[in-house]
């Protein structure tokens, strides 16, 4: 989509919905072959985020022809509860992805939850083995989010060859795995984070920005080279209620040549990405 001064808004619903119109023929395909593709979701707790995230994970499933199994289980719920229950899906032949809705509560150790789901059903690529895989390179379950930007960046035909990309944030499940993913796609990645000294300078050095803080208006007009692409991955909700990203929309599309929006940007690329994730446990663990 073309926007205002030749700037692209990249319109992540648009983008979600191919992927996602992508998935529901795989499993429609994989259904005539006697093959029903299933993912299951894990929330513990009431955190009232994760109950939307949670639901709409379900609403997607459906959209694509995909049986869903969700498990809602209470806040004190035991660490080894959690672990019995990831063990049985594990062994369960008619589940091809397991999911644990994160943030747990403080009593259970993220990690090792993360680690008992088996990487060949880790959809959300946060097993250390699919970790792994990424740094060094080979084929695993990518972390939806910044599988979701390389799938925009694809689908707007945004080469990474050769480009300077800033990264601001160094989280494991967004900005670490998303500057693995440039590099992977030939650009020269900076990762800057809350202790990196001059970051205003090296981000206006960069081609392509993307911005993983969670701090409404990090990234300013000034920040900004002429033309640069910006991915806003932030999602953040103002006093007022509503939601902004990490990036001065207002003042920044006017310099960027391909922007972001918040919402209807990088928000609904995770979800869709799950579903291909899920797709592509299905069709692995069918030798397909
Ligand atoms: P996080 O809190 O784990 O990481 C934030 C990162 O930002 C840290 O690495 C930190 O070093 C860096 N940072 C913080 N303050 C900084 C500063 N002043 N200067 C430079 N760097 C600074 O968060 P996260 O899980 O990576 O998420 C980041 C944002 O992305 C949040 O707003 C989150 O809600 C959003 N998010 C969106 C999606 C999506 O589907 N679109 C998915 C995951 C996260």
């Amino acid at each position: 989509m073309v926007g205002i001064n030749n700037m692209k808004l990249i319109n992540g619903k648009e983008i979600s919905a191919a992927v996602k119109e992508r998935a529901a023929a795989e499993v429609a395909k994989l259904k005539e072959q006697g093959i029903e593709v299933c993912l299951a979701v894990i929330l513990v707790g009431d955190d009232p985020a994760s109950q939307v995230y949670v639901g709409n994970k379900k609403k997607a499933c459906e959209a694509c022809g995909m049986r869903s199994l969700e498990y809602r289980l209470p806040a004190d719920t035991k660490q080894e509860d959690l672990l019995k229950l990831i063990a049985n899906l594990n062994a369960d032949k008619t589940v091809n992805g397991i999911l644990c809705q994160l943030p747990l509560p403080k009593h259970i150790d993220e990690d090792t939850i993360t680690s008992a789901i088996l990487p060949e059903k880790d959809v959300d690529g946060f097993h250390p083995v699919n970790a792994g895989l990424l740094l060094s390179g080979k084929e695993g379950f990518l972390p939806c989010t910044p599988a979701g930007i390389m799938e925009m960046l694809k689908y707007e035909n945004i080469d990474c060859k050769g480009k300077n990309c800033v990264v601001i944030g160094r989280s494991n499940i967004v900005g670490k795995p998303a500057a693995l993913l440039m590099l992977a796609a030939d650009a020269t990645v900076t990762v800057c984070h809350s202790r990196t000294v001059n970051l205003k300078e090296a981000v206006k050095a960069a081609d392509i920005i993307i911005a993983a803080v969670g701090r409404p208006n990090f990234v300013t007009a000034d920040m900004v080279k002429d033309g640069a692409v910006v991915i806003d991955v932030g999602i953040n909700r103002l006093e007022n209620g509503k939601l902004c990203g990490d990036v001065d929309f207002e003042a920044v599309s006017t310099k960027a040549s391909a922007i972001t929006p918040v919402p209807g940007g990088v928000g609904p690329m995770t979800i869709a990405m799950l579903m291909q994730n899920t797709v592509i446990a299905a069709k692995k663990q069918n030798g397909i």
